[in-house]
């Protein structure tokens, strides 16, 4: 099912998301339904709270971007569920990406992050699982994570930057901005 995404202004999108346990309910769909809504939309990654679920839940799919990088194959299967993960570890340089967002559609701004990452996290089974990510994956997984501490890419960059896109911002919270999916505004009443 696709669900509507949750875009910039809505409260959801700035809490701190909580940790799950196997129990959450209706867990399954909802992964299922994060990929299908990631897929629909277009995207590489999609967060729980963009779906109104301030739990600490992601889903990525790479393999839009595996052309783009050729030298990144892994970004072709880089097709995962993360739960209550927590990066351990950031290393390598500070690099400049463009990065977009579902929840700010239309706007792509560069921000700067680490090139590579250690992640501790629990797969769709609830299996511990540990990885080192590097390039396109970790900058994917670090927007995510990002998520789940109610931070947007918006946030990370300068100030100058972010007066430079107010016009575009305030497009979304006064709902003058269209996509070919779902959207939910600030203004709309949500069901939590
Ligand atoms: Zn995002």
């Amino acid at each position: 099912m696709i669900l509507p995404i949750f875009v910039y202004g809505t409260t959801v999108l700035r809490k701190k998301a909580v940790d799950i346990t196997p129990d959450y309910p209706e867990l399954k769909q909802l992964i299922q339904n994060m990929f299908d809504t990631m897929e629909k939309a277009d995207g590489v990654g999609l967060a729980a709270p963009q779906v109104n679920h301030a739990i600490r839940l992601f889903v990525v799919n790479g393999a839009k971007f595996a052309d783009d990088y050729v030298n990144e194959p892994e970004l072709r299967n880089f097709r995962k569920v993360f739960i209550n993960p927590k990066i351990v570890e950031f290393s390598g340089n500070d690099v400049s990406f463009s990065e977009g967002c579902l929840s700010i559609p239309g706007l792509y701004e560069d921000v700067i992050r680490k090139t590579e990452i250690e992640i501790e996290y629990l797969d769709e089974n609830f299996v511990a699982q540990k990885e080192h990510l590097k390039g396109v994956c970790a900058r994917i997984v670090m927007h995510e994570y990002d998520h789940l501490d109610g931070v947007l890419f918006v946030d990370r960059i300068s100030p100058i930057k972010k007066r430079m896109i107010k016009g575009k911002l305030d497009a979304i919270l006064n709902e003058k901005t269209h996509r070919n999916y779902k959207m939910r505004f600030a203004s709309k009443k949500m069901s939590v």
